[in-house]
């Protein structure tokens, strides 16, 4: 993972096409493999993750 700063990334290549995602905010890994999870999912991942991201909606510590 040197260099890779978070975010969406996507490998295409030789083996089967796999992305990842990595929340910058709570460091959250998410991996989808195959073209068809990939072509309908990994665009949406950044946008349904920060959605729910505990770093970008805490939930409140407790009373
Ligand atoms: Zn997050």
């Amino acid at each position: 993972m040197t260099g890779w700063l978070g975010g969406l990334t996507i490998r295409t290549g030789p083996g089967p096409p796999t992305a990842d995602y990595l929340c910058t905010h709570c460091w959250y890994h998410q991996r989808l493999t195959g073209h068809d999870r990939i072509r309908y999912g990994a665009r949406d991942l950044p946008l349904t993750h920060r959605a729910t991201c505990p770093a970008l909606h805490p939930k409140g510590t407790t009373p």
